[in-house]
Formats: C-alpha cells, sequence, structure tokens
C-alpha cells in the first residue's frame, strides 16, 4: 500500500482518539508544563484505505523530556484497534504464526545476549515476560535452565507457544493478569511499555510480583537516539497508534524509582546499518523497494512484513554486505553513546 503523508491532506483527518482522554499532567513526572509537538496520521500499515486514516497528536513534558500521545485512548479503542492487526498482533492468524517461525532461528539467536544479561543481574532462575509473543524468548530461556511464565494478549501467540515450544502462557495483559505476590527473580517487558495505554501498570504489576531485589527488564524505541533528533517528525517509531509512549533512560529511571527500583544497567543498540537504510528508503521509496530489495518471508512475498524483521533474501545480500560496512562503524559509536535506536534497561527491586 501506499499512501504515505505526502499524498494526505493532514488537516482533514479526524482525530484518533477522543478528546475526554485528555492528559493535563505529565504521566511520568506530574508536571504540568505540556508543549505541543506535533500531529501525525495512522502509520499506513495499519490501514487498508485512506478513509481508515486519522490523525494523533504527540505532546512533550518540559520538565522530564517524556514524549507522549495525547489525548490517550480508552481501552476499548486500543482493543478494537489490535483485534484488526494481522501484522503480529491480535488479529494474527496462521500465517502471521508461519512467518514468525520461519523466522525462528534468527530471533532466538538474538535472544540469547538478553537471558545471558540477566544470568549476570541475578542468581534466581524465576522468569515472566509480559507480551511474551510466539514465546520464542522464553524458549530460549527455558532450555538454559530457567522456570518460565509468559503472558500474552494474542490467541495465537498463546497457541505457538504452549503447543509447539511448550512454553506455559496465559493469555492476558499487563491490565488484567492475576499473579501471586513476590514470586519472580525476572519480570521482562521487551518492546512492550511504549504500547501500553498507562505505562505505569508496568512498574505497579512489577513492583507487586518480584521477589525482593528482583529484577525488570526493558526494552523500548529510544526518544534520545540520534535517529529521534534527526528525524523528528519523522522517526520511524513515530508509529501510531501502536506507540503511545517515548521514553528516554533519564525518565525512565524517574517512573521505575518512584515504583521502588534502582537502575543497574542501561544500553542502547540500533539494528544492523542496512535494515536502517533500508527501514529510511522504504520511506520515500516505499512501492519500488517493497519489490526490488525487501520483504520475502518464507520464500513468499509479503508488502507487510516489518521492516526490523530478521528475513533476508537472496537478492539483499550483497547490497547488505555493502551498507553494512558502510553504515554500521557508524551506528557502533552512537550505540556507545547511548544513541542507538533501541534503550534496553534493567533495574533492580529495592523497597
Ligand atoms: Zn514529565
Amino acid at each position: 500500500m501506499n499512501f504515505g503523508s505526502k499524498n494526505i491532506l493532514v488537516s482533514s483527518l479526524q482525530p484518533g482518539f477522543i478528546n475526554d482522554t485528555v492528559l493535563k499532567n505529565c504521566p511520568v513526572c506530574y508536571q504540568s508544563k505540556l508543549k505541543f509537538l506535533f500531529k501525525k496520521s495512522t502509520n499506513p500499515l495499519f490501514v487498508s484505505k485512506k478513509s481508515d486514516l486519522k490523525l494523533y497528536k504527540i505532546f512533550k513534558c518540559t520538565d522530564c523530556g517524556f514524549v507522549f500521545v495525547n489525548p490517550r485512548p480508552s481501552k476499548e479503542q486500543l482493543n478494537d484497534f489490535y483485534k484488526g492487526q494481522k501484522v503480529f498482533f491480535i488479529g494474527a492468524g496462521e500465517e502471521e504464526l508461519k512467518n514468525y517461525l520461519c523466522n525462528k532461528e534468527k530471533l532466538k539467536e538474538n535472544y540469547l545476549p538478553r537471558i545471558k544479561m540477566l544470568e549476570k543481574f541475578t542468581s534466581g532462575r524465576k522468569l515472566i515476560e509480559i507480551g511474551s509473543a510466539g514465546g520464542l524468548f522464553l524458549d530460549v530461556a527455558q532450555t538454559r535452565g530457567w522456570d518460565v511464565l509468559g503472558v500474552e494478549p494474542s490467541v495465537w501467540g498463546v497457541k505457538n507457544s504452549s503447543k509447539h515450544l511448550g512454553v506455559k502462557t496465559i493469555l492476558g495483559t499487563v491490565e488484567d493478569v492475576k499473579l501471586p505476590p513476590s514470586s519472580f527473580d525476572v519480570i521482562a517487558f521487551y518492546d512492550v511499555i511504549e504500547h501500553l495505554r498507562n505505562p505505569e501498570d508496568a512498574f505497579r504489576l512489577s513492583s507487586r510480583v518480584l521477589k525482593n531485589t528482583g529484577v525488570i527488564a526493558i526494552t523500548l524505541p529510544n526518544a534520545d537516539s540520534i535517529w529521534a533528533k534527526l528525524g523528528k517528525q519523522q522517526w520511524s517509531m513515530y508509529s501510531l497508534p501502536e506507540h503511545l509512549n517515548y521514553f528516554s533512560a533519564k525518565n525512565l529511571s524517574i517512573v521505575l524509582k518512584r515504583n521502588g527500583f534502582e537502575v543497574i544497567g542501561t544500553r542502547t543498540g540500533s539494528q544492523p546499518g542496512f535494515y536502517a537504510f533500508k527501514s529510511l528508503m522504504s520511506y520515500f521509496l516505499k512501492p519500488y523497494l517493497n519489490e526490488v530489495i525487501s520483504g520475502k518471508t518464507c520464500g513468499k512475498s509479503n508488502n507487510k512484513q516489518i521492516i526490523s524483521d530478521a528475513s533476508v533474501t537472496e537478492n539483499e545480500s550483497s547490497i547488505k554486505s555493502c551498507i553494512n560496512l558502510l553504515l554500521n562503524p557508524i551506528f557502533d559509536i552512537a550505540n556507545k553513546l547511548n544513541l542507538g535506536e533501541g534503550l534496553e534497561i534493567y533495574a533492580r527491586k529495592v523497597k
């Protein structure tokens, strides 16, 4: 599909979320000095026709720098959105499950460093992941001796985890899951908190279910990244309405501290140069690039393939090598300066 923002009269779009859920205060530091940044339309990936596009407002707290969508969605609005999505969310079905499984070896390879990092922070081996998708991360943990539990709102995710991988998984969300208190050594939120209507739910739940000195592990888009700074409103992580919260390490630590956590590790990462390049190019040249270098999954062309997906086709390989050679050293420097696109943060429960 191609009806990027250049072809849309943005002012003609309907607002995305109803106005009675406007936040007057920053949900991170509670201060009231909020600055309107810009309006942005629905990510075209999530709609099939122009008339379904809506417009969302992005604000920034002038005290702590937290960037967020405002007005906020109601629980029902958010559920309706995710249920309608077949990419990898609640509406996903058999085809999405096959694509996920097709990439499983690559995904598992990416998850191993995360497990090893957790093993540095705790000797405990009881792990819960909220938003566990198809269960591959927990599968990797399980094979290393961890006792794991997944919580996942999509039926396909629960089905894959439980039936194909043997990973115990509960159907639920951070808002409604029922868990025993003080029972886990680690709680993980990988690429989840940016989606939450009320991100503080995640920290309250963590504080309750972790044992004393338990660890919370988080990955999310880095609002302080060089990509966010250079891209401004074109930054690809401003993907609406899925991403509602844009944290930096600094303001994430404010909300962690308030909920009884102390930050014990922070690092940033960027996807390899080729994927970043592809992402950038696809923004400008989407229809052409989709045909030339993008999105083959399990041997089948798929225009809705997520750019950051780990799949690589034969056509891509030589282009990929050259671009990686040029761009990866630059990204390595950005990561060392904590300016990478993805933020990974670990915090220990201290009270
Ligand atoms: Zn704030």
